[in-house]
């Protein structure tokens, strides 16, 4: 039977206690972590989230036969002495392993059942059952410690905004769609049958409509919804540092954020260098064939395709005849490899999209290319061009110049990874700028945002935004962490004629853009002041910062892969009634 809390009341967190409290009574409260009974004395690690204690309890026969009953998990509170630990005992890999509590009271506040898993750090359990008992898996230090970081990750940037003159102002969450790219949820209203509230994909057009309306400079730590198709590590529902200033300039933006990223990483002891490095896209893609470079480690791809125009290799000569490239970088050390390594290369660039690979490296008897017809002097040259050493493998492929870069950018990452030449510690930040502003959409015949609609084009490419809108490139920056997107944003559209072309381009007709925008539309012709803004993904920075390759290990409440919350069960049917209030026919 549980017995009761009392007056009882904790004078110490059981990460607390210290060799200069001996002598002092102390009352703990937690859960018992392990029990160790071994007949006249019994050990017991008491642990709550700041850390485990050792208590003892020896010497009281009463006090030790009902200790006996106590297991993993269950709920205790203990009022004791603090003693100093017997030499022999002293545990130095835990802040509280000088000491140890002799128990004069063991209250059991609460039992529990045998858990699925055990509460430690080292388990192997699956993410299901993980995720069913979630109240369990939060219990484990490391998601304990995940979790505290990120609320003070979150303080952090609370009080950094705060400094800088930004208002934190909520804006809806039962609204009207705002375009991200992704599918809408929707809440059918029970008041106004047939029609519906969306979620919002971000607040992008509200925190416009603040700029608008004069606030200057805003923050908020904002759940975001999109319904897309299930990835490995997205969420349905996840959170983002949304912020927008008025007189905006993109340096502006930049600043800010940094200073906002130099915060966060401030939580882990790490000081990152201020300003990041900054990257046209065009420069990204062809250098590493991604907007998300990953910069902690060299390999960039190099254009060698005016080494091959007149080449008698012809397949690369024809290539650069047709106006291709020939692209490739080197591989640290990878000279040596065998030719099971080298074929396996060649599949992984195939798999990857590529029509071949050709190879090149210095042997003992000379160079040697994969494809003879290049010549000695032709491989000489293209090594040569190449920069690497003697040690290195050069790897090249043809094709359209963004393609084969694309192509080669994920061979870089993939041979990176495998041969272990990403250095662990590194924190590689930077912009990368000046994004397209539209995509053709080949299926549709239109233009998409590669951003969203809102987004500025440059001045100096706004003639071209009807007659060439491909070239038009953007007001838009994304900051990149090691290859991962922390976040993105842009400076806005802020003339309403600018807009409604826009709208226009992305193949919406005035009436629909009236259906959808009318509202926003007219607010922008009362006196709209340049504005632009970003939005920081939080439970990635958090997970990046927690050292954890998945979101869901800083998200208390995740859904897993395939958008299910295993806990609580959502999705799930509803009651009929509930469907017929909200005029809803279950087909
Ligand atoms: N609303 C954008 C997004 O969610 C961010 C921005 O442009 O500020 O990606």
């Amino acid at each position: 039977m549980a017995e009761q809390l009392g007056s009882l009341a904790r004078t110490h967190t059981c990460g607390a206690l210290r060799p200069a409290d001996v002598g002092q009574n102390a009352v703990l409260l937690g859960w018992v972590h392990r029990v160790r009974d071994l007949g006249s004395l019994l050990f017991l690690d008491v642990r709550d989230r700041h850390g485990l204690t050792q208590v003892i309890v020896e010497g009281d026969d009463a006090l030790l036969e009902r200790t006996k009953r106590l297991r993993s998990e269950f709920v205790v509170a203990v009022l004791g002495e603090v003693e100093r630990r017997s030499p022999d005992t002293i545990n130095l890999g835990l802040p509280t392993g000088e000491v140890e509590v002799r128990a004069k009271e063991v209250r059991i506040l609460n039992e529990a059942k045998t858990p699925p898993f055990s509460i430690a750090e080292d388990m192997n359990v699956s993410e299901e059952t993980r995720l069913k008992y979630r109240y369990l898996d939060l219990r484990r230090p490391q998601l304990q410690h995940n979790i505290g970081l990120r609320h003070r990750i979150t303080m952090a940037l609370r009080k950094y905004f705060d400094e800088n003159g930004f208002y934190e102002i909520e804006t809806p969450i039962l609204t009207k769609s705002t375009p991200e790219g992704a599918r809408d949820f929707l809440v059918p209203s029970r008041v106004h049958p047939g029609e519906f509230y969306a979620l919002p994909q971000s607040p992008q057009i509200f925190k416009q409509i603040l700029m608008i309306a004069g606030f200057d400079r805003y923050v908020q730590i904002a759940r975001c919804f999109r319904d897309e198709a299930l990835r490995a590590d997205r969420q349905l529902e996840f959170t983002q540092v949304d912020l927008e200033m008025s007189f905006a300039t993109p340096p502006l933006v930049f600043e800010i954020v940094e200073g906002a990223l130099a915060a966060c990483f401030k939580e882990i002891g790490v000081e990152v260098p201020l300003p990041f490095r900054r990257m046209q896209y065009a420069e990204a893609i062809a250098k590493y064939g991604s907007d998300k470079p990953d910069l902690r480690f060299g390999m960039e791809i190099q254009d060698f395709g005016p080494l091959f125009a007149d080449s008698p290799f012809g397949i690369f000569r024809e290539a650069v005849a047709h106006g291709g490239t020939i692209r490739g970088f080197v591989i640290p050390g990878a000279a040596k490899f065998s030719r099971r390594e080298v074929d396996e290369l060649v599949e992984q660039a195939k798999a990857l999209g590529a029509a071949g690979l050709i190879y090149a490296r210095h042997t003992a008897e000379g160079v040697q290319a994969s494809a003879k017809a290049i010549g000695e002097e032709g491989i000489r040259k293209v090594l040569d061009a190449a920069g690497g050493a003697k040690e290195d493998l050069l790897v090249l492929a043809s094709g359209a110049a963004d393609a084969a870069s694309k192509v080669l950018g994920q061979l870089r990452l993939q041979v990176a990874k495998k041969q272990n030449l990403i250095p662990e510690g590194k924190w590689e930040l930077t912009w990368v700028t000046d994004f397209p502003l539209f995509d053709w959409n080949s299926d549709e015949k239109r233009w998409d945002s590669v951003n969203h609609p809102f987004t500025a084009p440059r001045e100096e490419d706004l003639p071209m935004l009807e007659s060439d809108p491909g070239k038009v490139l953007a007001k838009a920056y994304d900051v990149i962490l090691n290859g991962w997107e922390l976040g993105g944003g842009s400076i806005r559209i802020h003339d309403r004629d600018t807009q409604a072309k826009v709208f226009s381009l992305l193949g919406m007709s005035e009436e629909d853009a009236k259906n959808r925008f009318g509202f926003f539309l007219e607010s922008l012709e009362y006196g709209t002041p340049p504005h632009g803004g970003l939005a920081l993904g939080l439970d990635r920075i958090c997970a990046l910062l927690a050292g954890e390759t998945s979101i869901r290990e800083v998200i208390p409440f995740p859904k897993t892969t395939q958008a299910v919350d295993l806990m609580c069960d959502a999705p799930s049917t509803v009651d009929p009634r509930q469907l017929r209030e909200l005029h809803i026919k279950n087909t």
